[in-house]
């Protein structure tokens, strides 16, 4: 008999109208538990709750909300072997990873409580005699909060935890593929009790949960992190209402290494970049550009880098890199090696399924080599263990090849020359770059996003949060 996880909706734990089950991909023998789902009928019960709360969360003090946020933050930190280990569990990111999220979640939340304590405004003089005019930031109202499942505590994090710092109500829809660390995170919440309806869990279908969050004009915002196909969607919904809204969408991220890079340091960023966390991540590695006076040389040395990396069980502490997060995505990669190897691409190593003691979706790291920037591999996200390498004859062409994207989130540039890393730090058209660094792996007090299609709206994280979570108001007065 599996324990039952109900939706937290106006202060109450409530059950879902039906349920979906849980299971680890390290090993599919293995439920982690039975998850509600909510139908659209509590989906706008919990959208009604945050906008009654709506009101008097916008009023309160900021020392109850850094109070809020500060133990939630606590919590987190203090929890984060047992939390991580459900993470991994559920998600398929190494131990060590799923840990580091779950503390990272915790700082997050902690770094919101600071700034809950420092909103600010501004007090100009007017142009006309005998007026003030002040500028001030008010909370949005209700935010509906739509996250993915390959950061299942670091992204509801970094989204929760603003909307609440700027003394907003939330309603937050996790991924289909992750519930439990949601969930975990809910409880968490919970336990501090805030004010009924400021928080609420609505866990359940996007086309069900996601969608009610989107048509309903008791949304005011919405901050969604996922595919550019669902974000594109976020964008028509809200636009159809003038709802404001934030999108965080997919990536196809270059790492650039010159003929004078640290070729250590050149594979170790490759292979951070391209193959940890199972190649799931928005910013990992999925283009790499070398010039030919290192290209023989770095693809030699980074093969043998991946063929030295474990795959495995996520939970065993042995393992490098764990397995891909469900049948979906791991068809998806197989069928991206198809692609590859039909349109000419050379698949030097790997990109085959792997068999180990538990059944689960383990995927050998691909490399692609001879591969052009007009391929389908070189142009579409695919989400998984498998890098492109491209050879470029100088660092211009590198950089053009860098930038021709329809994708703009995180560039990288591996190189001992001060000339070439300012100029492409300069001339990238991503939004974040990366020199002598994996393109994957950032810190949590600075803005997060990118350009092109990866992103729209204003930046996540840092005191850059306000610009989405706040809205401005300038007042005028003849005292
Ligand atoms: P997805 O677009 O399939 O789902 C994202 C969320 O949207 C889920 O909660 C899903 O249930 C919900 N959703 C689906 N259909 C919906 C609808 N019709 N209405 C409302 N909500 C709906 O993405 P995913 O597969 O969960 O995540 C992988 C994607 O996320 C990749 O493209 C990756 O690059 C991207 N991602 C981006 C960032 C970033 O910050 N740029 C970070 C992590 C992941």
């Amino acid at each position: 008999m599996t324990e039952s996880h109900q939706n937290y909706i106006g202060g109450e734990w409530v059950s879902g109208a039906s349920t979906s089950l849980d299971v680890n991909p390290s090993d599919l023998s293995d439920v982690i538990g039975e998850y509600d789902r909510a139908d659209a009928d509590q989906a706008t019960r919990a959208i009604a709750a945050a906008k009654e709360a709506s009101v008097a969360w916008g009023h309160s003090t900021i020392q109850d909300r850094f109070d809020l946020l500060d133990g939630i933050g606590t919590a987190l930190l203090s929890r984060s072997e047992e939390l991580g280990t459900l993470l991994t569990r559920e998600e398929g990111k190494v131990l060590r990873d799923g840990v580091g999220e779950v503390l990272r979640a915790g700082r997050i939340f902690k770094f919101f409580a600071g700034e809950a304590l420092r909103v600010s405004g501004e007090k100009l003089s007017s142009v006309r005699p005998g007026v003030e005019v002040e500028v001030s930031r008010e909370p949005l109202g209700v935010v509906g909060i739509i996250t993915p499942w390959n950061f299942p505590i670091a992204i509801p994090a970094w989204k929760i935890a603003p909307a609440l710092a700027y003394g907003n109500a939330v309603v937050f829809k996790p991924a289909d593929l992750v519930p439990a660390t949601a969930w975990a995170l809910a409880r968490i919440i919970a336990d501090f009790n805030p004010p009924p309806g400021v928080f609420n869990l609505v866990m359940g279908r996007g086309s069900v949960v996601g969608e009610s969050i989107l048509k309903s004009p008791g949304i005011n915002g919405i901050s969604f992190t996922g595919s550019l196909e669902t974000g594109r969607h976020v964008a028509m919904s809200a636009v159809e209402r003038m709802a404001k809204f934030q999108l965080e969408m997919g990536g196809k991220n270059p790492l650039v290494i010159l003929d004078d890079a640290d070729l250590d340091i050149a594979v170790e960023c490759a292979y951070q970049g391209s193959f940890e966390q199972t190649g799931q991540r928005c910013t990992a590695t999925s283009r790499i550009i070398a010039t030919p006076g290192i290209h023989d040389h770095f693809v030699e040395a980074l093969v043998e880098r991946v063929k030295g990396a474990t795959v495995g069980d996520a939970l065993q502490p042995d393992t490098d890199i764990g397995p891909v997060v469900d049948e979906s995505q791991f068809e998806q990669d197989l069928r991206y090696i198809e692609i590859g190897q039909g349109e000419g691409a050379n698949l030097l190593y790997g990109g085959r399924p792997l068999v180990r003691i538990t059944r689960g979706h383990y995927f050998e790291p691909a490399i692609f080599t001879d591969v052009h920037n007009d391929m389908r591999v070189a142009r579409e996200e695919i989400f998984g263990p498998i890098v492109t390498i491209i050879r470029a004859a100088s660092f211009e062409e590198s950089l053009t090849v860098a930038n021709d994207t329809q994708f703009g989130l995180v560039a990288g540039v591996v190189t001992t020359s001060l000339k070439y890393a300012s100029a492409f730090r300069r001339e990238s058209q991503a939004g974040m770059v990366m020199v002598n660094l994996p393109t994957a792996g950032v810190d949590y007090h600075v803005p997060f996003g990118g350009r092109k299609a990866s992103s729209h709206g204003p930046r996540e994280q840092g005191s850059y949060a306000a610009e989405f979570y706040t809205t401005v108001k300038t007042g005028y007065t003849r005292p």
